[in-house]
Order: C-alpha cells, then structure tokens, then sequence
C-alpha cells in the first residue's frame, strides 16, 4: 500500500510529520507499537490513517469527554461518518440505539476505560472486528492508573477480552518508568518502540519569581495585557480560576472564561469550542482542561501554580504553539505557594490511616470478604464520605488482595491493611521526588530545554534562538503589539471552510 497516495488522498497534506510514517508500517504488520511524539506531533494521523489501511474497526481509548468530543469532530469535519464516541455523554436512547446496531459499520470507536468495564459494552465490542486497539495519551496509563483511575491498569485484560488486537499506544511524554508501565499495563510483550524527540523548539521556556501572592496577581495581569492571545493560564484549584478569572474581567480583560471539572459537560464542552472557534481568547483553568485539544494558534500557556511533576509541565505547555508559531510557557512562582504541590499529592490517595479504619469495620461487619460483591459499596461511601476517587482506590486495591489472597478475614486484615499502606507510601514518596525534580527545574540557572529534555533521556542536539530565559530570551515576539515580525509569529488566515464545515456538523447533531 502506498501510504504517502493514502496520506495524501484521506487528510490533503503532502508529506508525514516525523516518525508517523515508520508508525504506521509498524502497526500495519500487525506489530505492538509505543510510539512517542512530540505535543502537537500528529498522533492522531497515526491510527487514522492506519485506520482506513485496514477493513475492521479501530478502537480508540481515550482519557477524557471533552478529548473525544473534540477527536470525533475532527474526523467528521474531515468527512469521515463513521465514527462514534462511546461515553456517558450519550443519551440512554442513543446508547441503546448503539447497542442494539452492528458496530462493524463504524471504522472509529472511542471509549474511555471506565466504559471498557461494562459488560454489556464489551460484549457489544466482542462482536466487532476490532484490528486496531489505541491508547491515546497512554502516559495516563502510569500517571493516573495507579491513583483515581484505576481502570486504566485493566486495559490489557480488556484487551485479551477483545480477541488481543494489534495496540498502538501514543504519548507525547513518557519517562522509562513510564513506558514499561505503558508495557506491562497494556500486556504488550515485545513491543517495537517509537521513540522521538518530544522538543517543541517554537516554544520559550520562562520562570519568573515573583514575591507573594498579591505581586503574582498583579503580575499576571500585566503579563495578561502585554503577552499576545490567545492563552491558556493553568490554576491548580478550581476556585482560583474562578477567582482569578473575575479579577482579570474587572480589570479589564475581555474574552476571558474559566474552566474546571466542577462545570457541567454541556458547559465545558461549550467553552471549549469556544476557545477552539476563536470567541474566547483566554481560559483560566485547571488540569481538566486541554488535554489532546488541537487548537493551532495558542501563542502561551502560563502556570499561575506549579504542576507537581515535569510530565504534566511538558502536556500542559505543549498545548502552545501547535500551528508552529513562536510561543512562549511562563511559570510564576511565588514562595507562599510553595506548599501547594505537597498537599496536592497528600490529598491524591487516600490517608493510610483511613485505610485501616474501613478495613477493620469491613471485617467487623462482614466477618469474611471472599469479594467486592459482598460489600454493599454505596452505602460505605455514604456512610464514610471521603472523595470518591479514595473510595475507588480502596475497591481496586482491596479487589486485587481478594483475588491474590483468597479472603479478608481477621486472620489476614494485618496483611492486607499493610500491603495497602505500603502502596500509597511508596506511591506518595515516588511523586515527592518528581515534585523534587520539578522544583530543581524552576530554580535551575542552566538552559531549562537541555534539562527538560534530560529528563526524558534526551539529548538537546542543536542550540535555538527563543530557548530560555536562562540562555535570553527577546519578550517583543511574544507581545500584543507586534514590535518584532519573525517569519513564524504571523498567524494564518482562518480557515473559513473548516470552520464553516464544524458549524453545520454542530446543527445536524442538534
Ligand atoms: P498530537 O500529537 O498532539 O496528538 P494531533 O494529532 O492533534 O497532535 O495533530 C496536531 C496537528 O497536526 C493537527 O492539526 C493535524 O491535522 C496536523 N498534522 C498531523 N499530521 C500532519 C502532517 N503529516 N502534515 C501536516 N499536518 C499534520
Ligand atoms: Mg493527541
């Protein structure tokens, strides 16, 4: 098959991104592929065009709603029908519509892990002929399977379920550890890797000290008036977005929205198109937004607070300057924020000593547990309030006990409460030395892209102009008022077709 004729016939561009074409020949022999590419890379091409190569079903999992209402978009602006997202954004009618069609007629499938755990699901998949089995941003594998979503380490029994298809897993940031989690997780047992470089040389990289709370907000208005949009400014509480957001509109700033996971769906995905159509310019936000957006012009993404690791950095900053415009990532820090980070990764999984307390009044209730079924799980988490996703921790861990150890018991309570415990603080200080690596990285003096980039294992091969701070930086490129024109700081003209093609998809839904 000529792959360049497919490229150019199915998506209009004239060559590949590198490593997508090496990508797909592997996944067309039907080999297991871990592919790394760069934010912004064309992850995506990869199992699209894979997808039309090949006569059944591709499967894609994928982490979040609002990426895969974003992913099915794109595809049927591109002309493609057949294709469906599989989540809880489905009506009860349109899910039995679905389960009761044959879905060998829809080429993509995207279904997030949680789903992939329902069995009427499965079995409607079962029937399916799946040749290709993706997980998009399979770093969430690592970074979220072992905490809230525990579903994420079941995809490799899902996986034998569904008949072991070829898997391709994608990520733009990916650690050793990473990968091998990626590995086992997904049962691939000899997986070609695709490894690239994951530098994204258009975007600056900036961190700057500020000495409290107040100069940080007063700086981030200034940055906010000076720095050209649109922009993405990361929060890690949901109330600061909302309050930081209230203060930038009073102070002037229009075109503004907040986003968090407290909105609705219909709100989020809403402000998302927004910001994708160019109606809002700047988004106060926490994490749960951005993740796999493709909006081409963001020209910065400013860290009003730290992350705590360098992966979710390197996702959240990736989201500037995909079209290949210079752009900038800013970091402000302050030292009364200093803490923040710390209570975040205390409060990710549960107090071991909470652990304790619910196992020893399962075995006082139940006596003997043989498995979860016997627990009548909402009532617990009624009667112990604590976040949901402690409650999913406890169920995953305790369901893995059960299943290695046979019973939980008086006899084997010890046991099991310590392997739990040992399990969050192993859990806990590994991220406190990513937090560590982190920090070293805001206060280094050195060239922070050589560093950010050691971190993946990766060389920097050639120095670049727009680097760092730490090597100089000239802040007119990046201002509203274009003092400087570099060939690469010119934005291309909407591309009024698209856009038009996107509105009228949106009106045949509705
Ligand atoms: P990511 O690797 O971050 O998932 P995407 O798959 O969203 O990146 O792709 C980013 C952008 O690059 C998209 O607009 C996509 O259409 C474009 N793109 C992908 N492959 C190519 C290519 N071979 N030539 C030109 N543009 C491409
Ligand atoms: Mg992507």
């Amino acid at each position: 098959m000529n792959l360049d004729n497919l490229l150019k016939d199915k998506t209009g561009f004239s060559s590949f991104k590198p490593g997508q074409k090496e990508i797909i020949q592997d996944v067309l022999i039907k080999k297991d592929v871990i592919a790394l590419l760069p934010t912004g890379g064309g992850k995506s091409l990869c199992y699209q065009l894979t997808g039309y190569a090949l006569r059944g079903t591709v499967v894609i999992v994928s982490p979040l709603l609002s990426l895969m209402e974003d992913q099915v978009q794109q595809l049927r602006s591109n002309g493609e029908k057949s294709v469906v997202a599989l989540n809880s954004f489905l009506s009860f009618s349109e899910k039995e519509k679905l389960l009761s069609i044959d879905l060998n007629s829809y080429k993509f499938l995207f279904i997030s892990p949680e789903m992939l755990q329902v069995d009427k699901w499965i079995k409607k998949l079962q029937s399916v002929r799946i040749d290709l089995f993706v997980v998009d941003e399979a770093h969430c594998v690592s970074q979220w399977g072992h905490d809230f979503r525990t579903d994420y380490l079941k995809l490799g029994t899902v996986k034998k379920v569904l008949g072991e298809p070829p898997t391709l897993a994608l990520t733009a940031t990916a650690t050793k550890t990473v990968i091998q989690d990626i590995q086992s997780f997904l049962c691939m047992s000899e997986p070609v890797f695709h490894i690239n470089s994951l530098d994204r040389p258009n975007i600056a990289l900036k961190v700057e000290e500020v000495i409290n709370n107040q100069e940080k907000k007063e700086r981030l208005l200034e940055l906010v008036k000076e720095l050209r949009p649109p922009g993405i400014i990361y929060f890690s509480s949901r109330t600061k977005t909302e309050e930081l957001y209230e203060y930038l509109s009073e102070n002037g700033i229009d075109k503004v929205a907040f986003y968090h996971a407290g909105l609705s769906q219909e709100q989020r995905i809403l402000i998302q198109q927004q910001f994708l159509m160019d109606q809002i310019d700047l988004i106060c936000c926490t994490s749960a937004f951005g993740m796999g957006i493709n909006k081409s012009n963001v020209r910065y993404v400013l860290h009003y607070h730290q992350p705590t690791q360098i992966e979710s950095y390197v996702q959240e900053i990736g989201r500037a300057g995909r079209g290949g415009n210079q752009s900038i990532a800013l970091l402000l820090k302050s030292k009364e924020d200093a803490m923040l980070p710390e209570f975040i990764i205390n409060n990710e999984l549960p107090d071991p000593e909470w652990v304790s307390i619910i196992l020893r009044n399962l075995v006082d209730k139940y006596m003997e547990i043989e498995s979860l079924s016997k627990i009548q799980t909402k009532e617990w988490m009624e009667q112990y309030p604590e976040q949901e996703s402690h409650w999913r921790y406890l169920f995953f861990q305790l369901n893995e006990f059960l299943e290695k150890h046979g019973k939980l018991n008086d006899t084997s309570i010890e046991q099991c409460t310590e392997l739990i415990q040992n399990r969050i603080d192993n859990r806990t200080s590994m991220k406190r030395s990513k937090l560590e690596e982190l920090n070293k990285w805001t206060s280094t003096t050195h060239c922070r892209r050589k560093e950010l980039l050691h971190y993946f294992d990766e060389v920097m091969s050639t120095p670049i102009d727009q680097c760092c701070d730490n090597c100089g930086l000239n802040m007119d490129i990046y201002s509203r008022e274009l003092k400087v024109t570099t060939k690469s700081n010119v934005d291309e003209p909407v591309k009024w077709e698209k856009v038009l093609k996107k509105i009228f998809w949106q009106e045949d839904e509705n």
